[in-house]
């Protein structure tokens, strides 16, 4: 379904994914039955195997079900020391610091990049260089801070050169951000750069897609262009900032419909194949 709003935003309602958590720390959670209690002690922490939305993973439901007892401050500080050790991907060998995300526990809004750069790898902060500086920039313009929300990237770990993070490394890390996700539950989450909203929006162009907003798994998504890509051209910059005017209008909606219980988990549809390789526009 497609809905047109005020000021031109398109709103594009397709079938959601993935299974929602049971948690209940914000004001937007989903409508989902109670997860099952499960003893943590015996519970298996299974491999991932797909970086896609498209089914719940076995690895998801144990956290899930063990997690539904944990604040959602605890999850991610969880997430963040397991990431900080982590080796399950060869991005560990090159890593100063593991850069898990940080802001807001019950943000309503959720920022997801590529993965770290130089400056995040030696501080173990997401987006504090150029690129972050422009992010804040973005934030400010809708009056919004870093601590609104909550920044992070597909791979907690920095590719080496700041390559193009790789099929496998999203899907060893997807793990990670799939917690912080069920941890959240954020309202809206935003994708920068092509390596998140792949997960969100499957293999559509971003050039086609950017700044649309479309309800995915209980809630809404917004496909945006990495802000790296705006210091590179200035064309983009500007299209960056003028689809980030537009998030406060899908907020706005986005409330309207949970509201009215229209954001809600949809039955998992198939499997889909992990992402291929992508470049960065
Ligand atoms: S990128 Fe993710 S999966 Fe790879 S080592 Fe770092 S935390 Fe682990």
């Amino acid at each position: 379904m497609v809905e047109q709003l005020s000021g031109g935003l398109v709103l594009v309602l397709v079938a959601g994914t993935t299974m929602r958590p049971g948690q209940a720390q914000g004001p937007h959670r989903p409508s989902l039955p109670p997860p099952v209690p499960t003893d943590p002690k015996t519970a298996s922490l299974n491999k991932p195997t797909l970086a896609k939305v498209g089914d719940t993973p076995t690895y998801l439901i144990t956290y899930l079900k063990r997690e539904v007892y944990m604040s959602s401050e605890e999850i991610l500080k969880e997430v963040a020391a397991e990431a900080s050790i982590c080796t399950k991907c060869d991005l560990y060998k090159s890593r100063t610091k593991a850069v898990p995300g940080e802001g807001n526990p019950h943000a309503k809004i959720m920022f997801i990049g590529e993965g770290p750069g130089f400056h995040e790898d030696k501080q173990g902060r997401p987006f504090v260089g150029p690129a972050g500086q422009f992010l804040e920039e973005l934030l400010a313009s809708i009056n919004l801070k870093r601590a609104d929300v909550f920044i992070t990237n597909v791979v907690k770990c920095r590719p080496p050169g700041n390559r193009d993070p790789l099929p496998q490394e999203i899907n060893a890390c997807n793990e990670y951000l799939d917690r912080q996700i069920a941890a959240i539950n954020p309202l809206i989450i935003v994708t920068l750069g092509r390596y998140s909203m792949v997960k969100f929006f499957g293999s559509e162009k971003i050039s086609a897609i950017h700044g649309r907003a479309r309800q995915v798994d209980g809630r809404m998504c917004i496909a945006m262009y990495h802000p790296a890509a705006g210091l590179h051209q200035q064309g983009l910059k500007d299209t960056i900032r003028a689809d980030f005017k537009k998030i406060p209008l899908v907020i706005a909606e986005a409330e309207r419909l949970a509201a009215e219980g229209k954001l809600k988990a949809e039955p998992p549809r198939p499997k889909e194949e992990p992402p291929e390789q992508l470049a960065l526009f």
